[in-house]
């Protein structure tokens, strides 16, 4: 699947119209939570018809088109399935018990209720919410238009803090030719600087959020200043509203390049496995990991290294940072020890390489180590593994 995403334009009453969707989307989803929470043994199909009664419940609700109305129950299945699975694997912590919503800030249309125009430029919304024609604003290189209809499978509109946009999700695959480098990179993701990789680089942190810290300070000091529910407030939420979507497209698009660049130089990559939802509790590095973005970036890694069908292996964290990446002797230091120094074969390093060497030496370990088991695996490849055939075999002693 592929996401386009467009910016709408239109008038002030087809956005408040837009609104009435959202809330309509948030009001279905809303009732199918508490038919769940009040009987037992609800299904999914339980809400999908409950989507039709509602409408005939409350007329507002059969304003917004029918399959729009089914993708909010499976919102709401969405939420459910997901406790469910939680509970199932019993996650450690909190299970994610679905909550009723209050902000939803997006509609969502299947392959009824909107029309493309031909020009690609203007989409109308047909259902009874009354949005009409609105045009699409982007870039001209990427024209959804030139997809068949019947390619694209969703269509979702979104709020944020700078307006309204469209997002059509087409059925397509998106294939890049990768040419091969033939190099392999270990890299150390770290707070002082983004990452260090085993060939001694390093990517500096922006620290977006850091740089903003001061202007986004003063935006809240406004907001919480005005007197409630007055226009001025109004004026000054919407200004930190989007100074914050600003540092989050930073931070997005430097998490989206950089790993852009890693994975169409390089032939394998290999990194931390980093539990960052367990170092977030660290209070003093809270704000600064948010703002490294690790996730972000380690998403965009994967993502491209599947689109360009290279490698990119997860390796466990353990021991990384203190073990010698020329003789393997453990060398133990704080956080605040920059150098390695071993004892034993008198290496020196940087502290951060090291440790990106060390990631690249267990990858390229346990990929080589697989690659071994799976050739082995393929030479005995009679449709028996070993221990089936010693049981054949044995049986077969028996019965003679
Ligand atoms: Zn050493």
């Amino acid at each position: 699947m592929l996401i386009y995403e467009y910016k709408l334009n239109g008038s002030h009453v087809q956005y408040a119209a837009l609104d009435e969707a959202m809330r309509i989307v948030q009001f279905i989803r809303n009732k199918c939570l508490r038919l769940w929470m009040d009987e037992r043994g609800i299904s999914k199909n339980d809400l999908q018809a409950s989507c039709a009664v509602l409408a005939k419940e409350y007329p507002f609700v059969s304003c917004l088109n029918s399959q729009a109305r089914q993708a909010s129950a499976d919102r709401a299945w969405f939420a459910i399935s997901r406790f469910y699975e939680n509970c199932k694997t019993k996650k450690p912590g909190k299970k994610g018990y679905p909550k009723f919503q209050h902000d939803n800030r997006s509609v969502e249309y299947k392959q009824t209720g909107w029309k493309l125009e031909p020009d690609g430029k203007h989409i109308c919304f047909t259902d009874g919410c009354g949005i009409g024609r609105l045009r699409l604003v982007g870039n001209k290189k990427q024209s959804i238009s030139a997809f068949p209809i019947k390619q694209i499978k969703r269509v979702r509109i979104v709020r944020r803090a700078d307006g309204y946009y469209c997002q059509f999700s087409v059925a397509a695959q998106r294939k890049i030719e990768h040419i091969s480098t033939g190099s392999v990179v270990g890299i150390d993701m770290g707070l002082k600087v983004f990452y260090a990789d085993s060939n001694g680089q390093t990517v500096e942190n922006p620290r977006h959020y850091r740089k903003a810290e001061k202007r986004l300070k003063r935006l809240q000091r406004q907001v919480t200043r005005r007197q409630k529910k007055s226009a001025n407030r109004k004026k000054a939420r919407k200004h930190l509203a989007n100074a914050c979507l600003k540092v989050q497209r930073q931070r997005e698009d430097f998490a989206r390049k950089t790993a852009n660049a890693l994975v169409s130089s390089h032939d394998l990559i290999a990194y931390e496995h980093l539990q960052i939802r367990n170092m977030v509790k660290n209070h003093t590095l809270a704000k600064s990991i948010h703002d490294a973005a690790w996730g972000q970036f380690l998403g965009w890694m994967n993502y491209y290294g599947a689109m360009h069908g290279i490698e990119v292996v997860a390796v466990a964290p353990h021991y990384t940072s203190q073990d010698c990446s020329g003789c393997g002797r453990r060398v133990q230091k704080t956080l605040s020890t920059r150098t390695h120094l071993c004892p034993q074969c008198g290496l020196v390093l940087d502290r951060d390489e090291n440790a990106a060497k060390n990631i690249l030496a267990k990858a390229l370990d346990r990929t080589l180590g697989h690659r071994e088991t799976d050739t082995r695996r393929s030479v005995n490849a009679s449709g028996q593994t070993a221990s089936t055939r010693l049981s054949a075999r044995e049986t077969g002693k028996r019965a003679g």
